[in-house]
Parts: C-alpha cells; structure tokens; sequence
C-alpha cells in the first residue's frame, strides 16, 4: 500500500506515520529525513538544500523528484509518505511515477490542526535525529522515558533548528500556499481521509487509531 501523510509541519505526521509502520509491516519515506542526513554528512545535495531548509522554504521541485524517483525502488511493496508530496507539481510527478511500476496512491491522511496549535507544539518538540527512527516526542505533550533519549533507537534527541517559531511561521505560510491545495487535489482522486487533531485532547493513540480505520476504508 502507498499512503501519503499530509498535513502541516509539526501536525504529527512523522509519529502518527511510525506506528502506522510498526502495527502494518510498511516503511516510511521522509524527504525530510533524507534531506537532514545529507546535510549532516556535508554532501553536495546537503549543500544545495541547507539554505532551502534552514529559512523555511522548500526545495525545489525538480531536486526533489529526483531524490524521490532515485529512492522509490528501495520501497516495492509501498511505503509512508511523510512530508512529500508537498506541490501540486510533486503529487502529479509521484501519481506519473507509481503508475510506472503499475502503482498508485491508495490513501491520503491529511492532518488537520489550527495553526496556533502548531506553534504551540513545535516549541516544544524533540526530534531523533536517526534517520532509520526519525521518532518525535514532546517535552510538554509526550515527553520521551528517559529525559532527552529516543525511546525507539536511544539517540540523544534535538530541538530542530527549523521548528524555530519564526521559522515555523514562515514553514506554515508555505504549507497554506504550496501544499494546502493538495488536499483538494486529493479529495478530486477520491482517496483523502481528513483527521481533526485536538492538541489537548487527543492522544497519539486516538490520532493513531483514526488513521487505521481511514487506511482500512482504503484496502
Ligand atoms: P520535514 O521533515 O518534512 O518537516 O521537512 C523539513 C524541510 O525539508 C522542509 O521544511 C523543506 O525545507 C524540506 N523538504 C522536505 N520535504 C520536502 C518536499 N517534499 N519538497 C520540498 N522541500 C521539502
């Protein structure tokens, strides 16, 4: 199966994504995660989207979809998109490049959440910087076990330079402007699943349990 988790940054996408993964055998896909290792291990690629992510912005389209189609075949049996697609540009050229392979989009989980309520959460967010794990947790809303460490891999884990509030808010600008119209792209396909996410009073466990009712609708 090939399931799109979209929503805006810090929505939960990643964490609802990664037990998505553990109760259904799939693997997550996170051009954010790809992103962050290359510029860790100072490469070329790592080099060109620093800018790009340290301001906020989005890579461009077509270094995107590049790293996309070159990493795709390491997943034939589907996977979790996380954070990609985020244009209406990247949805057509995935759509182009699962058809390929006789493939397709089977759900979109598309998390929705008041913009106030990102900036509340992502000022508090930690992020395991492992990208095999890539698990977020939150020193306000879900605290890891152990102070700091990574419950899944025990990396230590870090305040990501992005989830700045000013950095945030221009990250949010971008998603109304350039991913939000995904949603109808998707509702158009007859595969969008919209999941309402109250901060306050839902777990990660309700979050994730709507999501596999939404994915069961789709099987
Ligand atoms: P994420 O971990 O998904 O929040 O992504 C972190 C940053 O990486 C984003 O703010 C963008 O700068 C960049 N990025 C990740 N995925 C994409 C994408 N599909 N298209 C463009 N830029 C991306």
């Amino acid at each position: 199966m090939n399931i799109i988790m979209l929503g805006a940054p810090g929505s939960g996408k990643g964490t609802v994504g990664i037990d998505l993964c553990e109760k259904f055998g799939f693997e997550t896909f996170s051009t954010g995660a790809i992103f962050r290792e290359e510029i860790e291990n100072e490469t070329e690629l790592g080099k060109i989207v620093q800018e790009y992510i340290s301001s906020g912005g989005l890579v461009p389209d077509d270094v995107t979809i590049k790293i996309v189609e070159k990493g795709l075949e390491k997943y034939p049996n589907g996977a979790i998109f996380d954070g990609f697609p985020r244009t209406i540009a990247q949805a057509e050229a995935l759509k182009e490049m699962l058809a390929k392979n006789n493939n397709k989009i089977d759900v979109v989980l598309n998390l929705n959440i008041p913009d106030e309520d990102i900036i509340v959460r992502t000022a508090s967010r930690l992020t395991c910087p492992n990208k095999k794990c890539g698990a977020t947790f939150n020193s306000k809303f879900m605290p890891p076990k152990v102070d700091g460490i990574c419950d899944r891999c025990g990396s230590k884990l870090i305040i990501r330079a992005d989830d700045k509030p000013e950095t945030i808010k221009k990250r949010l600008k971008v998603y109304h402007e350039n991913t939000e119209p995904l949603i109808d792209f998707y509702r158009n396909e007859g595969i969008l699943e919209t999941i309402d996410v109250d901060i306050y009073k839902d777990s990660k466990e309700d979050n994730v349990n709507r999501a596999i009712e939404a994915i069961e609708k789709h099987k």
